[in-house]
């Protein structure tokens, strides 16, 4: 069994920023579902039109659909020796169905790592945050900008955007949606003993020393 993790927290609480440290550090492939998606969208795929329809209202695209995309890819081979689930599953119909079917597939969830931020923090960072359209790193206008402007530090790309979810008016919808699902989802990991809080409210190289705390645990 390999660390078999997914990363949980509100959106803009850091997930995708943690991300990409862990899958340096330890080498497990990152699965995001709002990364399937985007590129889903990119590419005019039938599933993507669907999902955008949600997306561009800040609201969760079915469960059917996101379920589906999750099952297939924990049963491709390169997630036998672990995988980093982000941002999925975001309620209980979810938790339930990667239940059934990591088990299924014999790679149950071992760790959950939630990452917690106040959310008066998250508006803030989601409104500032651009991404490398290049490799998908993460920053941030003020908290975590590019080393030098307009260049990724991770893989010398120049073409950045800004998410259109992350517009203000999306931003409060989709706060809300998420953080009533948040509550069950911890209890409901909590009650199986593999939920890790660690503080997200501090810089973003204490977050992961954190995490890299919780994880030394697990291996
Ligand atoms: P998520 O994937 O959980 O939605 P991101 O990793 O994209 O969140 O982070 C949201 C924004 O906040 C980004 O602009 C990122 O650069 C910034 N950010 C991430 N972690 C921190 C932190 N610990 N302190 C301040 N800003 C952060
Ligand atoms: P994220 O990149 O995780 O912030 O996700 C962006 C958007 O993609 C979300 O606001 C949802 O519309 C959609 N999405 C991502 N993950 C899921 C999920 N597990 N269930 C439903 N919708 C999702």
């Amino acid at each position: 069994m390999g660390l078999d993790l997914m990363l949980m927290g509100l959106p803009g609480a850091g997930k995708g920023t943690q991300a990409e440290r862990i899958v340096d550090e330890y080498k497990i492939p990152h699965i995001s579902t709002g990364d399937i998606f985007r590129a889903a969208i990119k590419n005019g795929t039938e599933m993507g039109k669907e999902a955008k329809k949600y997306i561009d209202k800040g609201e969760l695209v079915p469960d059917e659909v996101t379920n589906g995309i999750v099952k297939e890819r924990l049963a491709e081979d390169d997630v036998n020796d672990g995988y980093m689930l982000d941002g999925f599953p975001r309620n209980m119909v979810q938790a339930k169905a990667l239940d059934q079917f990591g088990a299924e597939l014999g790679k149950p969830l071992n760790c959950v790592i939630n990452i917690d931020v106040d959310p008066q923090s998250l508006m803030e960072r989601l409104t500032g945050r651009f991404v490398c359209r290049d490799c998908g790193a993460t920053y941030h206008k003020v908290f975590n900008p590019t080393k030098v402007a307009g260049t990724c530090d991770r893989c010398g790309g120049h073409n950045f955007f800004q998410r259109d979810d992350d517009k203000p008016e999306t931003v409060k919808n989709r706060l809300d949606v998420n953080m009533k699902m948040n509550t069950p989802l911890l209890d409901f990991y909590k009650q199986k003993g593999i939920l890790y809080n660690v503080d997200g409210n501090q810089e973003i190289d204490a977050v992961f020393a954190a995490i890299k705390q919780v994880l030394a645990t697990i291996k």
